[in-house]
């Protein structure tokens, strides 16, 4: 059998979106099913739309994920280069067999003379206004001058593309491993370009090749690619590389949260979450996109909520480890139906992560957030802080809010409880407890609860005005964690800072 190998081939032209990330987690995780090969490839033949920068955001996002390729740019393998832009030279060679074979033609129409067409058959109200099998015979191309003046224009440098020639009338089928046999009529097909007058291939032309000559066994991408895959299926005839064909699966798009079309790059500045892996910067607008790292997601709940959308393991599990997923993981799970993006899903899967994570794990990523606020603390500090929080947050960036109060002593304390809390009696009481800590030796919270609660029921007071005084001292508010685990964690030093602030 075949070897499997699958890639992820990206155009650099600006950050990638989840759904790309998804394309490639989807690629990765049937490359592993079949210990296949699964390879990363550039696709930037278009430099119109190159961004800088775009190829490292693309290879740090699917490091940050775990996704890692085992051949392509910069892992360079048999069968580079990876980035089609050093692969130019392939090309033009295959562009000229399809012209020998009749599979393509040259065509020399200006942009004019095109958009004159396109303005002509709106007039008579075509139904589509593009160069095809019908139009083609209207146009300037290798199909309509005789054969020597084709040969001059080119001789004298004059400006042709390359189109290919799509046959007049014929049912072209697309086998889909998700959907299916798809059945396009050759009437709906335009002559693309192939080659530019650049010298460039575009997009069709250099992907089928690459796919060839990088011997992929399956194509899966995301479905809006699946009206290109007809033409993509004739240039393979036209080839001559039908048996070798990979096979094609085009994954379901996401959606926005309301069911209602794709979610696209714009959506997650507008719906208030993000839709890119990581924080990116628009390298001409300067506008900064939120990414899933900085929200304080883990890869792995990020990857497990990518899994999941368009794919379900027909069980009722949800939570998998890559590896997991690895096994899990067909194509025949794949659902045709799109896919609505959830964000309380995916903060669900977050707060698993959290809830399992290592407290010396979440300490690091913890402590990004602390830096940035100029907070200096001990990481067996801030372990502890992550031990009785995490249970709490969705997100590592909800730590801080849920935490604040083991970092910073309170400012201010909120006038509502104190006049709940506040009475004659209760500076008297704090100054008691006071005494009572200094002179704890087993600092703990179970003997702290024990001390306070004697002394309560020794002098009959109120528990609520004893303890929600003391949560004011240590918070500032009444909000927080067990207050003896609070002062456990405070230690001795600070909670008794804490009280004698609060008396002042
Ligand atoms: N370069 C295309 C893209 O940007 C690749 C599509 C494909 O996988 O064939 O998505």
């Amino acid at each position: 059998m075949k070897k499997i190998r699958v890639r992820f081939a990206p155009s650099p032209t600006g950050a990638l979106h989840l759904g790309g990330v998804r394309t490639a987690l989807f690629n990765y995780l049937f490359a592993l099913k079949h210990q296949g090969d699964f390879l990363l490839r550039i696709e930037d033949t278009d430099q119109t739309r190159y961004v800088k920068g775009a190829e490292e955001y693309i290879i740090e996002s699917l490091r940050w994920c775990g996704i890692e390729y085992n051949e392509g740019v910069g892992k360079e393998g048999n069968f580079g280069p990876y980035r089609q832009s050093d692969r130019k030279e392939i090309y033009k060679q295959y562009a000229d067999k399809l012209i020998e074979n009749g599979g393509a033609y040259f065509a020399f129409d200006t942009p004019e003379e095109l958009e004159e067409m396109r303005k002509h058959l709106e007039s008579i109200h075509s139904e589509t206004q593009q160069y095809d099998a019908k139009t083609r015979k209207l146009m300037k191309n290798s199909l309509t001058l005789p054969e020597n003046e084709v040969k001059e224009r080119i001789a004298k440098g004059e400006p042709y593309v390359i189109r290919i020639k799509t046959p007049e009338n014929e049912e072209i089928v697309v086998q889909d491993l998700i959907r299916g046999a798809v059945k396009f009529h050759s009437e709906i097909l335009d002559d693309k370009v192939l080659f530019k007058s650049d010298g460039m291939p575009t997009y069709h032309l250099a992907n089928v090749v690459d796919d060839h000559l990088m011997q992929i066994s399956h194509v899966i991408r995301g479905e809006e690619w699946l009206p290109s895959t007809p033409l993509h299926v004739l240039l393979y005839r036209f080839w001559g590389w039908e048996n070798e064909m990979p096979q094609f699966a085009h994954l379901p798009l996401i959606l926005k949260p309301d069911g209602n079309g794709k979610l696209s790059k714009r959506d997650g500045l507008k719906l208030g979450f993000p839709v890119y892996p990581l924080r990116y910067t628009d390298p001409s607008t300067s506008e900064v996109s939120e990414g899933y790292r900085e929200w304080g997601y883990l890869p792995e709940a990020f990857i497990n909520m990518l899994a999941f959308l368009g794919w379900n393991p027909g069980t009722e599990q949800e939570i998998f480890s890559l590896n997991e997923l690895v096994d899990a993981f067909s194509l025949e799970k794949v659902s045709k139906a799109g896919a609505k993006f959830d964000l309380e899903k995916a903060k669900w899967f977050n707060h698993q992560y959290l809830r399992t994570s290592s407290n010396q794990k979440l300490t690091q990523l913890f402590q990004h957030f602390l830096k940035q606020k100029n907070i200096f603390a001990e990481n067996h500090f801030v372990e502890k802080v992550c031990e009785v929080i995490k249970e709490r947050c969705h997100l590592v960036s909800e730590f801080w809010g849920q935490g604040f109060y083991f970092f910073e002593a309170p400012k201010e304390y909120d006038s509502a409880t104190m006049k709940k809390v506040w009475k004659t009696e209760t500076p008297q009481i704090l100054c008691e407890v006071k005494e009572l800590i200094k002179n704890c030796s087993e600092f703990s919270a179970e003997n702290l609860e024990k001390i306070v609660k004697n002394l309560i029921n020794e002098k009959q007071y109120s528990v609520g005005i004893v303890f929600n005084s003391l949560r004011l001292a240590m918070v500032g508010k009444n909000f927080g964690i067990d207050l003896f685990k609070i002062f456990e964690i405070l230690g001795k030093n600070e909670v008794l800072n804490r009280i004698e602030a609060i008396l002042n």
